[in-house]
């Protein structure tokens, strides 16, 4: 569809242009393999070496050897806490990990209960928040580290990163951060939080998808989830995929360049997106915090109809937007993270996540705001849980 409204960034980003243009001689004449001993091999080494230093840029590292390159945040993720926890399980066999992480933490969690760690899960408040008082009273004798999403991909809640990263500070307790909802819309410097492991990934600041990485604190220790040709310092191994390296050390450039005029841009389209839908579209609600949210995000709860037949409405329309997480969209289960805020499960079915990024403008508002009040209208009228006095 040619004019079709993408407000789904959450879900999936566009690679930008210069990222690509970026990436295009590495995948002809600048090609190699930086285990390689002849020159070819030597330039893929300097350029890896020169892109793992953008990216420890990008997020305030002292040294580019604290960056590991992955296939993508799910592989970081399993990396930082099942690397972590088998490394280090003569210290202690408990992990704590919140509520309103990411798909893929609380199955890594599973997966470290069935590995015979001990797991706990800390409830956020109505917003989201995991309140770090609460965080600590989780904290044991026996665990070794915890586990909080920076920002939800879902809801758009921010967590108070720094306070929980300041309180295990000389702990002992590792801490391990998933940053891929945050990247590029927040500022990340490892130098001024002291947080052990960093899960970024590429696509999310616009760069090619199918590459992520670990940020590992020196002097943190972790044992490899794959073995192989020891690449990586032996915690990741396999052949490093240059172009995408170099697509994500271009991304993160570009994104830190941008941060300062995009974030003001894409937060005035949330906020008049909010506005817009809350004081037009009657029993509808913001999903989340009110203040302490992601700039491109805008969450909504609208009473007696189900965000799936809202979002198949505004597909029809050309609009594309999601139900909440994209990665268990297609299941018929609601959203764990708005369950773990207290909505009833009617209440998560009737939620719908639109997602702002570098591609979003003023129009696809205006695109929104000249259907999405009609649809909620008459998808109310033929549902029997909508009452209209
Ligand atoms: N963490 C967060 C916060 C995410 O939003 C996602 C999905 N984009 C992931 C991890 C997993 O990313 P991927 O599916 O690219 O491995």
């Amino acid at each position: 569809m040619p004019d079709e409204v993408y407000l789904d960034y959450q879900s999936a980003k566009p690679v930008d242009p210069r990222v690509i243009e970026a990436m295009l001689p590495y995948f002809g004449e600048r090609f190699g393999n930086a285990a390689s001993l002849h020159a070819v091999g030597d330039r893929a080494t300097a350029t890896l070496d020169a892109s793992r230093a953008r990216l420890a840029a990008f997020i305030g590292a002292d040294d580019p050897d604290e960056v590991v390159f992955t296939s993508g945040a799910t592989e970081s993720n399993n990396l930082a806490l099942i690397g972590y926890a088998n490394r280090n399980r003569r210290s202690g066999g408990h992990v704590v990990i919140s509520e309103v992480d990411h798909i893929s933490i609380l199955n890594i969690g599973k997966y470290l209960e069935k590995a015979d760690f001990r797991v706990g899960k800390v409830p956020p408040d109505q917003f989201g928040r995991i309140s770090p008082a609460k965080l600590r009273s989780r904290i044991t004798d026996d665990t070794i580290l915890v586990s909080v999403g920076w920002a939800s991909n879902e809801i758009g809640t921010i967590q108070p990163i720094a306070e929980i990263a300041e309180m295990l500070k000389g702990t002992g307790v590792a801490l391990h951060v998933d940053a891929v909802a945050a990247e590029g819309q927040l500022s990340i410097d490892m130098r001024a939080v002291p947080i052990d492991l960093l899960t970024l990934s590429s696509n999310d600041i616009y760069g090619p998808p199918g590459l992520g990485a670990l940020y590992i604190r020196k002097g943190v220790k972790l044992s490899p989830i794959a073995v192989g040709g020891g690449q990586e310092r032996g915690l990741r191994s396999g052949t490093e995929p240059l172009p995408l390296i170099v697509g994500m050390s271009e991304a993160a450039d570009i994104a830190a360049a941008e941060m300062r005029t995009e974030v003001p841009r894409i937060t005035a389209l949330r906020d008049r997106l909010i506005e817009a839908v809350l004081s037009t579209i009657p029993d509808s609600h913001l999903n989340g915090h009110p203040s302490e949210r992601l700039p491109n995000n805008a969450h909504f709860r609208f009473e007696g109809i189900e965000g799936e037949s809202l979002l198949l409405s505004m597909r029809d329309e050309g609009i594309a937007v999601s139900t909440g997480s994209a990665c268990s969209s297609k299941t018929l289960e609601p959203s764990h993270t708005l369950i773990s805020c207290g909505l009833l499960h009617e209440e998560a079915h009737g939620s719908l996540e639109f997602t702002f990024g570098r591609f979003s403008k003023d129009s696809d508002i205006d695109r929104v705001m000249a259907v999405l009040p009609g649809i909620v209208l008459r998808l109310r009228r033929m549902s029997p849980l909508y009452k209209t006095d």
